[in-house]
């Protein structure tokens, strides 16, 4: 089973939530893929014991058969290639390896190298088997990286991923095959605002969706209003508490200290397998 937990906005407490999950459940698989900002290890504490290099291939042009004619730049989408007189630039940060550009290139003029994007580590905490993706500075692209770590799901394990903030293309490419999503939120107009973004995402890509209250206390309750209006299952709250904000501070995650939290975290996980989105306040 392939739970993702996502926030339409940074800062809301998205990888507290997932970690403290993946904690609260035996022999789990997690996937850091907030591959711009990676932090979920700073909380797990995973050992790495494996690291590997993630690579995109782009165009490469060879000039003994090459004529100039401009047809690749012509018919590359993102701009990743201008023909000059006598040079066909490359911007490898623009380019998708879609490979087009071959396909449309008559001379056959086109070959392919690799260029390093970032990479994958590798390690295990407890039971907890992790993985992150770590963006080299400067990528434009997170989603290839994010790809890749995906491939190193074990879909007969209960996997958690620990999806970027926000509702681009790299949320999208995280959350997509999920077979369900936590949105994680906090109870403020910037929350809500957020969430009913995400709220649309989960829509759009058909994928069941429950919604877990951060920091409750603070703000208003214009976001359980809008989940219970909208016939959304509020999953669980968590109370904007100094002791989990102590914790938090000197990177422990909370059901290692508070007592019932495991428990809780785990009536979640059945209330997701069992397809219903039960109620923890
Ligand atoms: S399409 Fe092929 S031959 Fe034409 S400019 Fe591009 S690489 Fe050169
Ligand atoms: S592989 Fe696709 S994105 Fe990259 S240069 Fe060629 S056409 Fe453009």
């Amino acid at each position: 089973m392939i739970i993702s937990v996502a926030s339409g906005k940074g800062g809301t407490g998205k990888t507290t939530v997932a970690v403290n999950l993946a904690l609260s459940i035996d022999n789990v698989q997690y996937l850091d893929c907030d591959v711009e900002e990676p932090n979920a290890n700073i909380f797990l504490k995973a050992e790495i014991t494996e690291r590997e290099d993630v690579t995109v291939e782009i165009p490469e042009i060879n000039y003994d058969r090459c004529d100039f004619c401009g047809k690749c730049a012509d018919f590359c989408a993102y701009n990743a290639l201008a023909v000059v007189p006598s040079k066909v630039l490359v911007f490898p940060e623009l380019c998708h390896s879609c490979g087009g550009c071959e396909l449309v290139c008559p001379r056959d003029a086109i070959k392919w190298k690799k260029r390093p994007i970032g990479k994958i580590e590798h390690g295990s905490s407890g039971s907890t088997d992790f993985y992150q993706g770590i963006l080299n500075v400067g990528e434009a692209t997170a989603t290839p990286l994010i790809k890749a770590l995906k491939r190193r799901m074990d879909k007969d394990r209960i996997v958690v991923l620990d999806a970027p903030p926000g509702t681009a293309c790299p949320v999208m490419e995280t959350v997509e095959g999920s077979d369900y999503c936590i949105l994680v939120t906090e109870p403020t107009p910037f929350g809500l605002h957020d969430l009913k973004l995400a709220v649309e995402v989960m829509k759009h890509l058909s994928i069941p969706f429950g919604v877990v209250i951060n920091r409750d206390g603070i703000g208003d309750d214009r976001v359980e209003q809008f989940c219970n209006s909208n016939r959304i299952s509020v999953l669980m709250k968590i109370p904007h508490d100094k002791r989990i904000s102590t914790l938090y501070s000197r990177g422990v995650p909370f059901v290692k200290e508070l007592s019932g939290w495991r428990e809780r975290f785990r009536k979640l996980l059945l209330s997701i397998e069992e397809g219903v989105g039960n109620d923890f306040r």
